[in-house]
């Protein structure tokens, strides 16, 4: 008998939602099993999924092609599996075949039968583990009652956490438990980039060294095809008991999970920003409530939507949807670094490094002592100028200065990277003497070496002064270098781009400066003074880290700012989250803004400015005609130019989507989609056009 199967295929973006084909089968499969199917002229990977009724089959089964070949040997996925794609393509508005494919290792998709077998049966077998005996520290008592609520609830928890305060060592123990407990449990950790720090899977293959090597595995974009098929499979098969990852890991195949845990939650690294814009940490929360897994979200400054979902209770409202867990003192003496304001309004002019500041550092160096220099713009200077014409370093592409880069002479645009080595003379006056305007980090290193050129290390030789930011780390390999560098101390200034904020644990380091914030503070992005805060924070955190070692005196967290009185930095001085982050909230609460709104974009590209807004005021007609009465459920903001308006000469605009109800606002976009379908076939000068939901930056 010829049985009717629908299976997922690779489907491009946005055509229609969630459709499936059918092919034929001599045998019936379950949903789940991957099979090769053709498709056009040649075949492909292709996922059994589960028959809707708007998905009957459009032709007579005699009409349909039949399934190639089934990949034997690999368990189907699970339901479970597939009803995490299936909302999560519905929720981001992407066709569930895209979605599905894309969340599977890309060579699995490329595998014919015969090699799947052959790779099949070389997959080792785990090796039996050694009996190890780790050392673990004695827990503080705000661990141990974190680790009573964890045990004692279901969650899901947010736990805030003092950078220091020892939440990682609650999530290794959690984690232990858990694996303890049940022999095929299964635990998800999800870090921003593993890239950035290392010492943390060394922490977790130590922890769990017990459980045999091959029962730990990794998954991020950095890993070879063949690494990450071998990953995925160790997941999917149960046999990798912990899935050390970043966001995409959200998505593995691990049929025994038990327990999710989402480091530094507020990361906006956990946002996919290309393809289906998915976030890793709200994926989380769903797959937790899904499958029954704990779900344990962590951070020293929380997104807040986080926070406002653990809230207090209050009578009469919904309850919080998240249970938050504190733990507010750091591990033995550490103790908080202290804020020092400079109020740049009494520097002279143009200060990059102010007076006090130097003073600072240079006692702590003379102590051997490290420090951490923090601006957030890579090169030497933003813009080259030239007086005589006012002729600016412009990119010809982009609506962006191309930067300058001292180190190899040359002027690059960060949106497009076209590169240019640096004009002798002004391109369009001639005139030889063009200036910069601004300043990046190589040229805050070039300063901080000509002003503490007279100091020296005990032995002798001179301070090493190192920067670390996207153009020091292009090539493959060089951060670790590099920070491994900095843990040895072989480095005693650091200069870095948010980049060296994040996560490390920077031993000796007892001062850590932010030369200019104060972009931050009136930005037009709401978001911003969330970021800056937990930029500032976290960047505070790695100061002061080592308790044993203990600095000569409390840490300093140096801030230059023309608003010193800003209540950013008077809560940041108090290391109050809390604080900053209800009066953030109230902010957001009377301007409407999420999370008490909820949010979507929908962005085009064209060659011109007035095609993108063409179409995206079109598709706005056609969702307010499609509203109809129900138009007060949902706002429609008129087309605008992105801040970043033209990349590679390609114009871009965008359109936001605002309601007060999550489920109006997915009904409408579902439905809206059928108008883009049509609506780009008319907007042919459009490029691309794309939709973000709960978009984090607007
Ligand atoms: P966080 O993740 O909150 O920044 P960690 O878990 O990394 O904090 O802990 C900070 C430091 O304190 C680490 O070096 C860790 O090994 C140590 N630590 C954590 N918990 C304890 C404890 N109970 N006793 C002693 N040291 C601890
Ligand atoms: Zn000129
Ligand atoms: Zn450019």
């Amino acid at each position: 008998m010829l049985h009717t199967i629908s299976v997922l295929v690779p489907t491009p973006a946005y055509s229609r939602l969630s459709t499936a084909l059918s092919y034929t089968c001599d045998e019936a499969l379950p949903p789940g099993t991957l099979v090769r199917v053709p498709l056009g002229s040649r075949d492909t990977l292709g996922l059994v999924w589960t028959p809707t009724q708007d998905n009957q089959p459009e032709a007579a089964p005699q009409a349909l092609k039949p399934i190639q070949a089934v990949l034997r040997g690999i368990p189907p996925l699970s339901p479970d599996w597939l009803q995490l794609i299936a909302f999560a393509a519905h929720y981001y508005q992407r066709s569930a075949g895209e979605f599905a494919m894309a969340c599977l290792p890309p060579s699995l998709r490329d595998l014919t039968p015969l090699q799947w077998e052959r790779k099949l049966s070389r997959l080792k077998t785990s090796t039996a583990a050694e009996p190890v005996t780790v050392e673990v520290p004695t827990l503080t008592p705000e661990q141990t009652h974190v680790l009573q609520q964890l045990a004692a609830q279901t969650g899901p928890f947010l736990l805030h956490g003092n950078t220091g305060s020892g939440k990682t060592e609650v999530y290794l123990r959690r984690a232990a438990q858990l694996l303890a407990e049940d022999e095929h449990a299964q635990v998800m950790f999800l870090v921003p980039e593993i890239n950035l720090t290392p010492q943390l899977e060394a922490r977790v293959r130590q922890r769990f060294a017990h459980l045999g090597e091959s029962s730990i595995v990794a998954m991020h974009s950095g890993m070879t095809p063949a690494q990450r098929l071998n990953s995925w499979l160790a997941a999917h098969f149960g046999r990798a008991r912990l899935v050390l990852g970043t966001r995409l890991a959200v998505l593995a195949s691990m049929p025994n999970l038990q327990l999710i845990v989402v480091d530094e939650e507020h990361d906006p690294s956990y946002k996919q920003q290309e393809g289906a814009r998915y976030s890793a940490r709200d994926l989380a929360v769903y797959r937790g409530q899904l499958v029954g897994a704990q779900v344990l979200l962590g951070s020293a400054t929380p997104s807040l939507e986080s926070w406002h979902h653990s809230r207090d209770a209050v009578q009469g409202q919904a309850a919080p949807r998240y249970t938050r867990l504190s733990m507010p003192s750091r591990v033995g003496d550490g103790v908080l670094p202290v804020l020092r304001r400079v109020d740049m309004n009494n520097q002279p002019r143009k200060t990059l490094v102010s007076a006090p500041l130097l003073a600072a550092m240079r006692e702590r160096l003379g102590k051997q002592e490290q420090v951490l220099v923090l601006l957030n713009r890579r090169g030497y200077a933003p813009v080259l100028h030239c007086a005589e014409c006012g002729w600016k370093s412009e990119c010809p592409h982009c609506s962006a200065y191309r930067v300058f880069h001292k180190g190899d002479r040359t002027l690059r645009c960060h949106h497009c990277s076209l590169t240019q080595s640096v004009p002798r003379a002004c391109p369009a006056c001639g005139n030889q003497d063009i200036g910069v305007i601004g300043h990046g980090t190589e040229k805050v290193e070039e300063l901080l070496a000509e002003l503490l050129a007279d100091m020296k290390r005990p032995d002798g030789s001179a301070l090493c002064i190192a920067r670390i930011d996207a153009d020091s780390t292009r090539l493959k390999g060089e951060l670790v270098r590099q920070l491994a560098q900095v843990h040895d101390g072989e480095v005693d200034v650091l200069v870095g781009t948010q980049m060296v904020a994040k996560g490390h644990d920077f031993r000796r380091v007892s001062l850590v400066a932010a030369l200019n914030p104060d972009g931050a503070l009136f930005s037009a992005d709401f978001r911003a003074p969330e970021r800056l805060f937990s930029l500032l924070l976290q960047a505070a955190g790695r100061a002061g880290r080592d308790a044993q070692q203990g600095a000569s005196q409390a840490c300093e967290m140096w801030v230059q700012t023309f608003h010193p009185a800003h209540p950013l930095f008077e809560a940041l001085k108090r290391h109050d989250f809390a604080g900053f982050a209800a009066q953030q909230l109230q902010e957001r609460e009377e301007a409407g803004l999420p999370p008490f709104s909820f949010q979507a974009l929908l962005r085009a590209e064209a060659r011109t400015q007035a095609a993108a807004q063409d179409f995206l005021n079109a598709a706005k007609a056609m969702g307010e005609e499609r509203l109809g009465p129900d138009a007060s459920r949902l706002s429609i903001y008129p087309a605008v130019p992105m801040s970043m308006q033209r990349v590679a000469n390609v114009e871009r605009a965008q359109m936001l989507v605002e309601s007060y109800s999550r489920k109006h606002l997915q009904q409408f976009l579902s439905a809206w989609q059928d108008d883009l379908q049509q609506l780009r076939a008319q907007h042919k000068t459009v490029l691309r056009w794309a939709m973000d939901v709960d978009p984090l930056a607007i």
